[in-house]
């Protein structure tokens, strides 16, 4: 299935306005069912102020590194995007399930949208990069039709059949997400502590999720008169966005080795996907990992020379 080539994100000119430089951004490109889940998610998780429980909470926690940690940033991400490493087949699915429960997408289009991201990095064509706005790069290209040929920029899992089933078939496994944790909490604690569950461990959760990764999307990646970064575009670290749970702050080192497994380069740098894949590797469940070509020190000498020249001016 290929997505409509409606719409291409709107970048700044030379005066530093904001200007369409592709036709086809018009009133009518609204994805209205995008918008609806937004509003509707949003407006759902005020429910979180009646239902509060400490085990709802935990539960919240728990499927934050589920879905994101390891669903989104683990299997869409390093193993799907950009085959960091490989898994068993019945790992990698599970893990494209679990990635699909994020409610950001299908692994198709999700994958499409993040090879895209790479390829046009802060050029146009980049679906999301804050050179079109920082309002664009943080909610507005998700309210518009994606302008990505999913044949083309994810041929690989495109031609998978158990891929596409996974892609069709990812809004039941959301509301499959739901109902699991209502009966779940139903079990344990009756319906106080079901409602609990499904406000904290899915809507709020989603609010969450949703929003750390459009931080990411927006803030990662600096404005237009930003300096070019070590990788060649305007990707950055950013270590407040690093000690949000279970998000990429190592952005800037990500883009400049797309393909290691682990984005950080120094011990401080915490990331629950590596130590998750850390784990898979003992247990033999993870093959091929690839780790930097670069050493550390070296990362941080052009990081640290890179993050500083794009930082300046960029907010
Ligand atoms: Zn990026
Ligand atoms: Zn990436």
């Amino acid at each position: 299935m290929t997505w409509p080539s409606v719409l291409r994100g709107p970048f700044r000119d030379g005066s530093g306005r904001s200007k369409h430089v592709h036709p086809g951004i018009h009133g009518s490109s609204i994805n209205w069912s995008n918008v609806i889940a937004l509003v509707a998610v949003h407006v759902a998780a005020l429910g979180a102020f009646w239902t509060f429980t400490v085990e709802g909470l935990v539960c919240c926690l728990v499927m934050i590194t589920l879905t994101l940690n390891v669903g989104i940033l683990l299997g869409f991400h390093r193993l799907l995007t950009h085959r960091s490493l490989r898994v068993p087949r019945w790992l990698e699915l599970s893990l494209a399930c679990l990635g699909a429960s994020a409610a950001q997408a299908g692994p198709i289009t999700w994958v499409a949208l993040h090879r895209k991201h790479h390829a046009h990095s802060d050029r146009p064509g980049d679906p999301h990069s804050p050179s079109a706005g920082r309002w664009w790069a943080y909610l507005g290209w998700t309210y518009h039709p994606f302008d990505v040929d999913l044949q083309r920029w994810a041929r690989d899992i495109h031609a998978d059949p158990a891929y596409r089933y996974i892609e069709r078939w990812s809004t039941a496994i959301i509301l499959g997400v739901a109902g699991g944790l209502y009966v779940v909490g139903h079990l344990l604690g009756g319906q106080r502590l079901a409602l609990s569950f499904l406000f904290w461990g899915f809507f709020v959760r989603i609010v969450y999720t949703w929003h750390a990764t459009f931080l990411v999307n927006a803030m990662a990646h600096a404005a237009r008169e930003a300096s070019p970064s070590a990788a060649g575009d305007r990707s950055r670290d950013i270590w407040w966005l690093a000690l949000l749970p279970c998000e990429d702050g190592w952005h800037g080192t990500h883009h400049r080795q797309p393909q290691s497994a682990l984005p950080g380069y120094a011990w401080y740098h915490v990331d629950v996907p590596w130590l998750v894949i850390r784990s898979l590797e003992m247990l033999g469940l993870a093959a091929d990992v690839k780790r930097s070509r670069e050493s550390s020190t070296a990362l941080r000498r052009v990081h640290g020379r890179g993050s500083r020249a794009v930082t300046t001016g960029s907010l």
